[in-house]
């Protein structure tokens, strides 16, 4: 933000007031020179930290072994990294060893070409020691170096070059794509938590994120952390519902459509992004084409939305996601066929449908299921009138009646007492009973 900005340029000045040099630095000077808004300025010195920390009032010491100091000013965080070089690794996720040095040490252990850059603010002066602002004309993803030596140091960086790829809009360079394409298999090292973290942002921050998921199956990557979606590709559909072509294909045309939908209280865009990465996951690789075994191909469609289901859930508790949002996302893949019925619902059916959770996101999907096909949204326009239509009343009723009065009828207490009631409670819905009494009665007649 402009405020952020303003508190750090204060911050780079004081370091400059007592002799020190300091810069913007990464992500926040690529981003300007883009013209986007960062989403943090970092400042980069030669302080060390134990200085970074007399100088500022208040500091949280956040990666004070290499170099991290938090500056909190005017309500503002600023990160303040001592200048470093850090050496080789043994595990592919952590420097071994990291030296203070000076800013151009600093600009080579960055990750890419466009993200080692500085920007001295006080005499809007760009340092650039890596050919970054070449790379940000050419919209080019280079890492800094060796590419496979670098992604052998950190596997993650691989992640990191699709994110920034599909976010900014940039390609990939050949080396680079081709170190990626050497190394990926290595990916399985780094720990779930931050594979689903670079996952959902190029998933989420991407105007095109089925353009991305592309790049990451034909990089390698995918193979490796969602090895479950490897059958879609090639898995053919009935061409009658899928002009597109294979469920790979509609997966991602349907991730490209996600920026149609607007942004809502009602369901977060990650709920969304994996609602439709998986949610024809389960899609047997052997079905054939045409109406399943009974002749209503709708049977064998609720076949595959109950095994994707099952799937989606071992794939979120791989990517350790939390329980509420996994299971709203495998609620939304195990009902996505139910939208092919609702015309012929019952009231009382499609109300619980509309009422129950996580509805607005089953819609969001069901939509992106019709534009990324044969982009039909008779359905789901069809919900949106009825939705309409009962503006004025509640989807899901207060019970006219409840368990006492079942029993007052002469019902003995037991399961029979709830079954009655939801009976009741359905025909409230489709508009045969209208209040108490008429609902007593109702129950008379057709148990008593
Ligand atoms: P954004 O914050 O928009 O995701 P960013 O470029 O600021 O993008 P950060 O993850 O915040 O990315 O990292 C800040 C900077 O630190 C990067 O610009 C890059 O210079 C460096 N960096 C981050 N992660 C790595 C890494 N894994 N390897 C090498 N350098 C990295
Ligand atoms: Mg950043």
């Amino acid at each position: 933000s402009v405020a952020q900005r303003a508190v750090a340029a204060d911050v780079v000045q004081t370091l400059r007031d007592r002799g020190h040099i300091a810069l913007f630095a990464g992500g926040c000077v690529r981003d300007e020179l883009l013209g986007r808004t960062p989403k943090d300025y970092d400042v980069a010195t030669d302080a060390f930290p134990e200085e970074v920390e007399r100088i500022f009032p208040k500091t949280v010491p956040i990666g004070k072994a290499f170099g991290v100091i938090a500056v909190i000013r005017d309500h503002q965080t600023i990160e303040v990294a001592t200048f470093r070089e850090e050496i080789g690794t043994l595990d592919g996720r952590h420097p071994e060893t990291i030296t203070f040095s000076a800013a151009k040490e600093d600009a080579l252990r960055r990750d890419f070409t466009i993200n080692g850059m500085f920007y001295d603010p006080v005499h809007d002066e760009l340092h650039d020691y890596v050919h970054g602002r070449r790379d940000l004309k050419r919209r080019l993803i280079v890492a800094i170096g060796n590419p496979e030596e670098r992604f052998r140091e950190d596997h993650l960086r691989m992640l990191r070059a699709v994110r920034f790829a599909h976010t900014l809009d940039f390609e990939i360079e050949s080396e680079t794509e081709k170190a990626i394409q050497a190394m990926a298999p290595l990916i399985r090292n780094i720990s779930a938590e931050r594979i689903e973290l670079e996952l959902t942002r190029t998933l989420t921050e991407s105007n095109k994120a089925g353009r991305a998921l592309k790049h990451l199956h034909k990089l390698g990557l995918m193979q490796q952390i969602l090895p479950e979606l490897v059958p879609m590709d090639g898995q053919e559909q009935p061409p009658q519902f899928h002009p597109e072509g294979d469920v790979f294909e509609h997966t991602c045309l349907m991730l490209d459509a996600m920026n149609e939908i607007p942004q809502t209280e009602a369901f977060t865009r990650r709920e969304l992004a994996y609602s439709v990465l998986l949610h024809d996951v389960g899609k047997p690789p052997t079905a054939s084409i045409g109406p399943g075994t009974d002749g209503k191909s709708r049977i064998r469609f609720d076949g595959h939305a109950a095994v994707g289901a099952r799937m989606a859930e071992d794939i979120l508790i791989r990517l350790k996601f939390p329980n509420v949002e996994k299971k709203r996302i495998i609620t939304a893949v195990a009902g996505h066929m139910r939208f092919m019925d609702v015309r012929n619902m019952k009231a009382s059916t499609l109300r619980k449908m509309i009422g129950a959770d996580p509805f607005e996101l089953e819609m969001a999907l069901h939509r992106l299921d019709c534009l990324g096909s044969h982009c039909m949204l008779e359905n789901y326009d069809f919900v949106r009138a009825y939705q309409e239509k009962m503006a004025n009343e509640p989807i899901l009723p207060k019970p006219l009646i409840n368990g006492r009065d079942v029993m007052n009828l002469g019902i003995a207490e037991g399961r029979t007492v709830g079954r009655i009631l939801k009976a009741v409670y359905n025909a409230q819905m489709e508009d045969q009973v209208r209040n108490r009494e008429e609902a007593l009665a109702w129950i008379r007649e057709k148990y008593l």
